[in-house]
């Protein structure tokens, strides 16, 4: 059966929408966009236009591709103090001139909407899910929790380990909660015999960015697969991590892309502006 990650998103957007009203401020978000990547610019819009549907102010800064790193900082700085905004959001990849680590670092904890700080990723290790917990993995456990699939105990195999998707992934599901308590294999491009290490999984989620790379005998029957992947092919087509067509008939439950994991990422990220603003002090 498909994963209607549309629908769960939509869900999450009322939820989101509603609980908005109740607060003094309107909860707002800046996107920080460097150079015009068409990809990132798409991505930007996508995310806008949700916080426009949920009544959030969002603002759009775009620098140059050549931006200095202090002035980047000198951007962040502003918005960090900006009571207008709650969530801060640079847009990846940034340029090579760019230290991106230290971008990450230079947002505001509190204002971290993807979750990526330093800081916030530590919580999250440590078993402390109360900050900004990055969107993708967070909409992955939103999915596994609505289909009432058990992790407790479960064979857990992500393929990926980016700091993203993988590995705040892992840290979620091996955690002392519900939905956690799971056994985790990190999978990556150095691992030996994949197919073998795929088809333990009871939930297996490719989180690796090469196109049908999944395929149907890495999965053992029955099992939960959640595909991340976006890839655009020649054609203009989007296709998962996952060989959809053959993989479907053999798995309980399967995220379709698109329509999959895609629109609980941007759902999680206005949800995390959402708790970003109940903290400020304005609001
Ligand atoms: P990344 O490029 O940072 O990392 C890819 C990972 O895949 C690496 O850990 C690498 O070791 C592993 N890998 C590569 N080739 C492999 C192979 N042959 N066998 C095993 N492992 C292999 O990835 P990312 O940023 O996590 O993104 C992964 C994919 O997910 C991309 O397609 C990206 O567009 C997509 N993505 C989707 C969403 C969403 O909302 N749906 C969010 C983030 C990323």
């Amino acid at each position: 059966m498909d994963i209607d990650g549309k629908s769960l998103a939509d869900e999450w957007l009322q939820l989101t929408k509603q609980k908005a009203r109740n607060l003094k401020c309107k909860p707002g978000i800046a996107f920080v966009l460097v150079g015009n990547d068409p990809a990132s610019q798409t991505y930007v819009r996508s995310k806008r236009k949700k916080c426009e549907e949920v009544g959030f102010n969002s603002q759009k800064i775009e620098l140059e591709q050549r931006v200095s790193q202090t002035e980047l900082f000198r951007v962040i700085d502003q918005l960090n103090t900006d009571p207008k905004i709650h969530g801060i959001l640079v847009q990846m990849p940034l340029p090579s001139q760019l230290d991106q680590n230290a971008v990450i670092r230079r947002v505001r904890p509190e204002k971290d909407v993807d979750g990526f700080h330093p800081i916030n990723m530590g919580r999250i290790v440590l078993g402390d899910l109360s900050g900004p917990i990055p969107c993708t993995p967070h909409g992955i456990i939103k999915i596994l929790e609505k289909y009432d699939v058990k992790t407790e105990g479960a064979e857990v195999v992500i393929v990926g380990r980016s700091n993203i998707v993988g590995k705040p992934l892992a840290n979620l599901l091996m955690q002392k909660t519900n939905p956690g308590n799971a056994t985790v294999t990190l999978a990556h491009s150095y691992s030996h015999d994949l197919p073998a290490i795929c088809r333990r999984a009871d939930i297996l989620i490719a989180a690796i960015g090469k196109p049908r790379l999944i395929t149907a005998n890495m999965v053992k029957e029955g099992a939960v697969v959640i595909d991340v992947g976006i890839n655009r092919l020649d054609s203009g087509d989007l296709i998962g991590d996952v060989d959809y067509d053959n993989v479907h008939t053999k798995a309980s439950l399967i995220t379709p892309v698109p329509g999959g994991v895609g629109p609980m990422t941007i759902a999680m990220l206005l949800h995390n502006t959402l708790e970003c603003a109940q903290k400020a002090s304005n609001c």
